[in-house]
């Protein structure tokens, strides 16, 4: 199972704001749209990606004064991707080595969609229920 497996079933939007969207509109987009991160964009280049735990860490440190804030302040700029090629193990190494739940998909050099740690547990899962079936029907089977 691949990432294109994976974007087969769940499609190809992804979310996007500009750096200099505030924090506040970031925190309404993302709780509407029921997502854990979106992709910063500029002149159609991703320049970052800002998810929900960036804009606890801003209020954390300085309050809700925070929310005023604009993206650019608080996102990561070096945007860790995949490709529709990668495998599901390929994508939770990069999660665990990298401590973030969200990639995006580069095809091309265009981004074509987005793979959060649910998608990838939700087909790791869906594998796994497949394989043992498979085991089992093998051994009922002579
Ligand atoms: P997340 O676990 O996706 O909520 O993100 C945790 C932290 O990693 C936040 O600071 C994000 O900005 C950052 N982050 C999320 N996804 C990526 C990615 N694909 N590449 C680099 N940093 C990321």
């Amino acid at each position: 199972m691949n990432v294109a497996t994976i974007l087969k079933a769940k499609g190809n939007e992804v979310s996007s704001v500009s750096p200099e969207m505030s924090l506040r509109d970031v925190a309404v987009l993302l709780s509407e749209r029921r997502i854990g991160a979106v992709l910063v964009m500029q002149d159609r280049k991703v320049v970052g990606i800002i998810s929900e735990r960036d804009i606890v860490k801003a209020v954390a440190k300085s309050g809700g004064e925070a929310l005023n804030g604009p993206v650019r302040e608080v996102m990561t700029s070096r945007v860790v991707t995949c490709g529709l090629n990668d495998s599901v193990d390929e994508l939770m190494d990069s999660m665990t080595t990298g401590r973030f739940r969200h990639l995006p998909v580069i095809e091309k050099g265009e981004v074509v969609g987005i793979v959060s740690i649910g998608d990838v547990v939700k087909h790791r899962i869906a594998e796994t229920v497949m394989e043992t079936e498979a085991m089992r029907l093998y051994i009922a089977n002579g």
